[in-house]
């Protein structure tokens, strides 16, 4: 599931980052430092929006390593990230205290390097396992539902950062129900599983495809314009018709869907409101005939 693997370092000592920082780089983790915080809740704040695999933190530090830990074990969006204590030993009720606080393992000052590394990549192993199961869509392998509610509220956050917008699309097959009805359940699945490789494979590696549910999707494109949205969608629809058949029996079918659009923050900052107002779009799409592209209204 993860592309390259970020690890977010949080630690204030620069002579002791360094190589630790390079050694990480070297076998390929994408390396993020925090040196400078305000407070636990800012770490909080931070190791949202960089979204990292894994957070390797030191305990001497401000805040204090065990502040920052329990900000992200209360955060229910980020208290599965792998959480590393890196520390000169510790005594026994401070470890014991780090592990009924979350923490998954130690790394010991001085340092390893092929300790560390060993670790790190058998914790990300089983988290990739972990991540398969909570946020892939075991039919069609695409992101689910509540991968896409986290990363819906990501880029929320991340606008109030940066300032970027997004469009949210909503995508529905159209008549999917006769499929099933004429062909049966299993070509149904056969054209679920087209429809997203070919969505997949004709978005920019930026944008976010996911299931909400049946035949319904959610594309969410990063630092997008609603004029640029429309076009790509209906650049999707026309490819789809013409490039994908799903093969069945003698039979090939092709098949279309209709799009609803909400565009970020133009439509409002709320997850909810920019999802009824893509729904909204959708079912103008659906009335005025299908196969098509609408962008929803905000409000009922
Ligand atoms: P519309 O154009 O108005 O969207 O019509 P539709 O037939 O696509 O919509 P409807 O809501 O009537 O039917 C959706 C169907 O999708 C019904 C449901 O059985 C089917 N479905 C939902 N999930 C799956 C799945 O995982 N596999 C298959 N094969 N069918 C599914
Ligand atoms: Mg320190
Ligand atoms: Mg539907
Ligand atoms: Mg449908």
């Amino acid at each position: 599931m993860q592309n390259q693997v970020k690890i977010l370092i949080l630690e204030d000592d620069h002579y002791f980052i360094a190589p630790i920082k390079y050694h990480l780089e070297k076998a390929g983790y994408i390396v993020f430092v925090l040196d400078i915080l305000e407070n636990a809740e800012s770490a909080q704040e931070l190791v949202f929006q960089h979204s990292p695999n894994i957070i390797l933190c030191d305990i001497q530090m401000r805040p204090n390593g065990f502040e920052i830990l329990r900000t992200i074990k209360s955060h229910s969006q980020l208290r599965l990230i792998p959480f590393i204590f890196m520390t000169g030993i510790e005594s026994l009720p401070e470890r014991i205290r780090a592990y009924l606080g979350g923490v998954d393992d130690f790394i010991i000052k001085p340092i390893n390097r092929d300790e560390m590394l060993a670790k790190i990549s058998s914790i990300m192993k089983r988290q990739d396992d972990l991540e398969h199961a909570i946020y892939l869509d075991p039919l069609t392998q695409i992101y689910n539902r509540r991968y896409f509610q986290k990363e819906l509220m990501r880029q929320i956050k991340l606008h109030h950062r940066h300032g970027d917008g997004f469009t949210l699309v909503m995508m529905d097959l159209d008549h999917f129900k006769t499929v099933n009805d004429t062909y049966g359940h299993s070509c149904g699945d056969q054209v679920l599983i087209a429809f997203t490789r070919f969505i997949q494979n004709n978005i920019r590696t930026t944008d976010i495809l996911s299931r909400w549910g049946g035949e319904e999707f959610f594309l969410i494109m990063e630092r997008s314009e609603i004029e640029g949205a429309i076009k790509t969608v209906e650049g999707l629809l026309n490819n789809l018709q013409e490039q994908v058949k799903v093969k069945w029996n003698d039979e090939e079918i092709s098949f279309t869907f209709s799009a609803g659009i909400a565009q970020f923050p133009l439509h409002g900052e709320d997850p909810q409101v920019l999802i009824d107002t893509a729904d909204r779009g959708l079912y103008k799409a659906k009335e005025s005939g299908r196969c098509r592209v609408e962008i929803g209204t905000p409000g009922n």
